[in-house]
């Protein structure tokens, strides 16, 4: 059981260092042939245009389609915007959640704030249901979700922050900077359902 973590921009040394504290094998990725001993991928926060294009220089974009017609992979933030398939701009997707995303949607004045979220889903991994204190750093909105898109979070004026379909995960959020590895744990469970 390995998980990888897209490397090619933003904050993918967050992630690695919380899966391995939780026990979890996990390793950068920037090359298609590193995705082929992978149970699931995370693709990470930073700039969603920047990953995208190097995304096409390195010649993922088809080889992350194939990987996530099979198995898990989770974008945090600028990682969900490029799991999508409408960012409203010309800008290289994945186009494998029917999400459509709204980029930097809290403007530039609430550019970064933070929130205790409700996400009933977690229960898989913590039967309390403790609220998740989310990071949002200049975020994308999931404005709408398509057939088969199960919402995994709201904000408290129903706006959707995470998103569900099949093994394929989405967060407006980073779980990745807070120390809490729910969110981690509940998407290592579903690559291992893969
Ligand atoms: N604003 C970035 C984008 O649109 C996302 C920000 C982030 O990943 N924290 O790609």
């Amino acid at each position: 059981m390995k998980i990888g973590v897209l490397a090619l921009q933003g904050d993918f040394v967050e992630h690695i260092a919380i899966l391995r504290s939780i026990g979890v094998d996990a390793v950068e990725v920037r090359l298609p042939d590193q995705l082929d001993s992978l149970s699931g991928l995370i693709i990470p926060g930073g700039e969603s245009t920047t990953i995208g294009k190097l995304a096409v220089a390195y010649g993922l974009i088809e080889p992350l389609r194939e990987f996530g017609a099979s198995r898990a992979i989770w974008g945090t933030c600028a990682g969900a915007i490029f799991l999508s398939d409408d960012a409203h701009r010309d800008q290289p997707l994945l186009s494998l959640m029917r999400i459509q995303v709204e980029r930097n949607a809290f403007g530039r004045q609430v550019s970064s704030f933070e929130i205790d979220l409700d996400i009933p889903a977690l229960k898989a991994v913590d039967p309390q249901q403790r609220p998740f204190h989310a990071v949002f750093i200049r975020a994308p909105l999931i404005e709408k979700v398509g057939e088969g898109v199960q919402t995994l979070a709201q904000l408290e004026d129903g706006r959707i922050v995470a998103a569900q379909q099949g093994r394929l995960l989405a967060t407006s959020f980073h779980p990745e900077l807070t120390g809490d590895s729910r969110v981690h744990q509940y998407f290592v469970k579903l690559a291992e359902s893969a």
